[in-house]
């Protein structure tokens, strides 16, 4: 089947900045995937590409359904194919792509730090701890399942994505130090953002 059924000419969507409470929520599980939904789609791929992200989650732009979108770059060497995992080898070819109701659960112990960011979260940067592989399952907008063994920074990207959905934002992973040389850059973005807010009431396109 083909992935790609999407027209890639999406209006970007506003991002949601840390301080809203949308960022908060746990998002809904997707039933049924409406044509609405897959303009939502060409939406987030176009919001991914102005902010110049290598994934978004719905809630970023404002819906709390469990939606993400991936653009990482391809592996660009048959030395790195033959190193990358099954998943790494199965996606990176078929960016910008979408995944609706993803699931990751780590398979190792294994842990790496690395400095993430956060379209949610602009120009603040921290270290976080995290598995170094995952078992990914989810379902492409056409409709193919996939479930598939993921490392390497599709490992990271697709847990910090799908914490998106659960509300989790890595801020509250990071570790200690290095988030206290953020601490106050945060409290201002967070304030900024409810003044923003304050009176708007954000409504959902894809609403219960
Ligand atoms: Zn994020």
């Amino acid at each position: 089947m083909n992935f790609n059924v999407f027209k890639k000419n999406g209006q970007p969507l506003p991002i949601v900045h840390y301080g809203s409470p949308l960022l908060r929520e746990k998002s809904r599980e997707i039933e049924t995937l409406t044509d609405e939904m897959r303009e939502f789609i060409d939406r987030m791929f176009a919001s991914m590409e102005k902010n110049d992200g290598i994934g978004l989650a719905a809630p970023q732009v404002g819906e709390n359904i469990r939606l993400i979108v991936l653009a990482l770059p391809e592996l660009d060497s048959p030395e790195e194919a033959m190193f990358a995992s099954p998943g790494e080898r199965q996606l990176l070819g078929r960016m910008p792509l979408a995944l609706v109701n993803p699931e990751v659960v780590p398979t190792t112990a294994e842990a790496d730090i690395m400095q993430e960011g956060c379209l949610s979260i602009p120009g603040i940067y921290a270290d976080v701890v995290r598995p170094k592989s995952v078992r990914l399952k989810a379902q492409t907008p056409g409709g193919e399942g996939v479930d598939v063994e993921c490392s390497g920074l599709l490992a990271r990207c697709l847990l910090h994505e799908v914490d998106h959905l659960e509300g989790i934002l890595f801020v509250d992973r990071a570790e200690k130090e290095s988030l206290a040389e953020v601490a106050d850059e945060l409290a201002e973005l967070e304030k900024n953002t409810q003044k923003e807010l304050q009176g708007k009431t954000p409504k959902q396109r894809f609403s219960a």
